[in-house]
């Protein structure tokens, strides 16, 4: 079985891995550098996920992840030496408003539902946990309360892309940097026939892996793939050492510790085309979050600022499946902002279609044909 892959994120490499694991010889086209885009640039939370009898196959697909991403860190430093930046380090989802508080006792609820160790910490509770949180010797500061989720987990995302490309070398998939998927037909032998500037591949299969350029590839093939591009913006500080544990979330906004002491701030949700610049006010917002959560960080060097791409569907799920009126071409893409998040999943998955076996999760929900055919 030959798997022909498009696109090198962590979608792409993570099931070129699965499927070379498993036996199946894998060619990945990417058109840039392998593991440089959305995938590169995110944060690389990964939050503690369970499945109960009544889940949902999202949550399933979010519990597998999760399972997986331990397995993972341990599999691929054993293979390749890489330390991913993989630990558990908890995650605080904090108030700062009396209006959030309804919904954080909604999350502390979900949490518990979900079979999650979770706690509620009050205001005191909090700055005797993470004193980093409030100013200098005070327990009053801007976070009134938090949720607390021990198991919550981080890895740093270039760390992690380079144990995935070394792995993926390893083993034999072939690579092509630089090898933008331009056409794809299917021969009447049963394979499928790719284009690119450099030449034509054939193959078994095809997956779409392509990210936020997802929709722009499936339109050549005549699919309607509403997949978005949605940037977001982050700051990377620096305090000479870690002062506070746990990712702290306020809404979509995070601070990410990470063990040097830098403190990764994100981040911005904005429709800007595939514009990855950065930009004053988004990045000024950030910074004024991040010192109003953990005064110390007005301090902080402002060592770099990026953005990224995440590729976003209508109802914010991704696409996993075969492309409607192609016999041998798939996609899993639309992640949004849970790719790293439902990266290993989504590989076990979709290896598992793609060897003709049972998917582990139920992947109705995921068609790509659930948006319809037309605007
Ligand atoms: C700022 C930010 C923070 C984030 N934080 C988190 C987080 O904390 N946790 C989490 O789970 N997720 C997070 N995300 C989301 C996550 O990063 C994405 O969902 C994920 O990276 C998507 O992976 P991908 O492989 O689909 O896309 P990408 O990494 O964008 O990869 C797609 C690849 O396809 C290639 N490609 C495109 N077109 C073609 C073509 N025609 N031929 C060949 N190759 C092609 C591209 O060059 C690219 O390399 C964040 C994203 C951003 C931007």
């Amino acid at each position: 079985m030959h798997v022909l892959i498009a696109g090198g994120g962590i979608i792409g490499l993570s099931l070129a891995w699965q499927l070379v694991r498993q036996g199946a010889q894998v060619t990945v086209l990417e058109q840039g550098q392998p593991g440089s885009e959305a995938s590169w640039a995110g944060a690389g939370i990964v939050p503690a996920a369970r499945a109960t009898k009544d889940a949902s196959p999202e949550q399933r697909l979010a519990a597998l992840s999760y399972r997986l991403h331990h397995e993972w860190a341990a599999l691929l430093r054993q293979e390749t030496g890489i330390d991913t930046g993989f630990h558990v380090c908890g995650g605080l989802y904090v108030a700062v408003a009396e209006e959030e508080l309804p919904g954080l006792r909604q999350l502390l609820d979900h949490c518990r539902h979900q079979g999650l160790q979770a706690q509620w910490l009050s205001q005191e509770e909090l700055a005797r946990a993470e004193p980093a949180l409030f100013p200098p010797g005070q327990s009053t500061g801007n976070v009134l309360a938090a949720v607390y989720v021990p198991e919550d987990v981080q890895l740093r995302n270039p760390w992690h892309l380079r144990a995935l490309l070394s792995v993926c070398l390893q083993q034999g998939v072939r690579l092509l940097r630089g090898t933008p998927l331009l056409e794809v037909s299917e021969t009447s032998g049963g394979t499928v026939c790719v284009q690119t500037p450099q030449g034509k591949l054939e193959g078994d299969c095809l997956c779409l892996c392509t990210g936020a350029w997802s929709g722009a590839v499936a339109e050549r093939l005549g699919c309607r793939l509403p997949v978005e591009p949605v940037r977001g913006q982050i700051a990377l500080l620096r305090l000479p050492r870690r002062e506070f544990q746990p990712v702290v979330n306020l809404g979509p906004r995070y601070l990410v510790p990470r063990t040097d002491g830098r403190v990764l701030v994100g981040s911005t949700e904005e429709r800007a085309g595939f514009d990855k610049r950065t930009t004053s006010q988004a990045v000024a917002s950030l910074l004024e979050m991040a010192a109003r959560l953990v005064p110390s960080l007005a301090r902080a060097e402002v060592e770099r600022c990026w953005a990224g791409l995440r590729p976003c569907t209508p109802d914010r799920r991704p696409c996993l499946g075969p492309v409607p009126g192609w016999r041998r071409v798939f996609v899993a893409t639309g992640h949004f902002r849970g790719g790293v998040t439902l990266s290993p999943g989504t590989a076990q998955v979709m290896a598992e279609l793609l060897l003709g076996r049972p998917p582990a999760v139920e992947l109705e929900p995921f068609r790509v044909d659930r948006f319809g055919s037309s605007d």
